[in-house]
């Protein structure tokens, strides 16, 4: 099998698995990323350039701009990406799940009204029936499902935050309406009794 030249160390770091060289930038430990997910996700100028023999990694470090860099020295910036990389935006509306969309807003008012997001039973479902595309579609090319059980109890903790639930006012709304109903209900099905009330009999 051919392969690039590398220096020993490099050849090391490389051969202990998926986390090997370190972002140019950073100096994170990349993680390793299939060609056809850079190749379906890199913006045309970016595509041009692509040094496609190469071994190439993703940047998981939040600061950094470097989304993938490669052994031949190609960098790849947030601005090079289609999408935006939710690592390397800020907590809010990050989108975490690229195939089906579940991102941190909706999660977060999901928890603030139910108490919990199901995003993660969502995804599995999709999964179950093999709709998954995360290879081509998640920038990092892997599945999504524990990035998406972090962001499931992060989301919940901000809703915490977010002050009580809006479920208690409305649930107290709803027994006065009940109670209101309730008497109306009284009132028209015991006429005899709301008359005699009424002081009509
Ligand atoms: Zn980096």
């Amino acid at each position: 099998m051919e392969s690039p030249p590398l220096d020993s160390g490099l050849r090391s770091r490389v051969h202990t698995g998926g986390v090997s060289a370190g972002c140019p930038l950073s100096g994170t430990a990349g993680k390793a990323v299939a060609l056809a997910t850079i190749k379906g996700l890199l913006q045309e100028p970016a595509l041009r350039r692509l040094s496609a023999g190469g071994r190439h990694h993703f940047c998981p470090d939040p600061s950094c701009e470097i989304v993938y860099f490669d052994n031949a020295g190609g960098l790849y910036r947030t601005s090079d990406v289609r999408v935006p990389v939710w690592e390397k935006e800020p907590f809010g509306a990050r989108v975490i799940c690229y195939c089906f969309g579940e991102n941190e807003a909706e999660m977060r008012e999901e928890s603030r009204l139910t108490g919990r997001s199901t995003a993660v039973e969502r995804v599995r479902a999709h999964i179950a029936v093999g709709r998954c595309a995360c290879e081509i579609r998640n920038p990092r090319g892997v599945c999504c499902l524990s990035d998406l059980a972090e962001a499931v109890e992060r989301c919940g903790r901000a809703a915490e935050k977010d002050g009580p639930r809006e479920e208690s006012p409305r649930r107290i709304m709803k027994n006065e309406e009940t109670r209101e109903c309730d008497e109306i209900r009284e009132r028209v099905t015991k006429p005899d009794a709301s008359h005699r009330r009424a002081g009509c009999g």
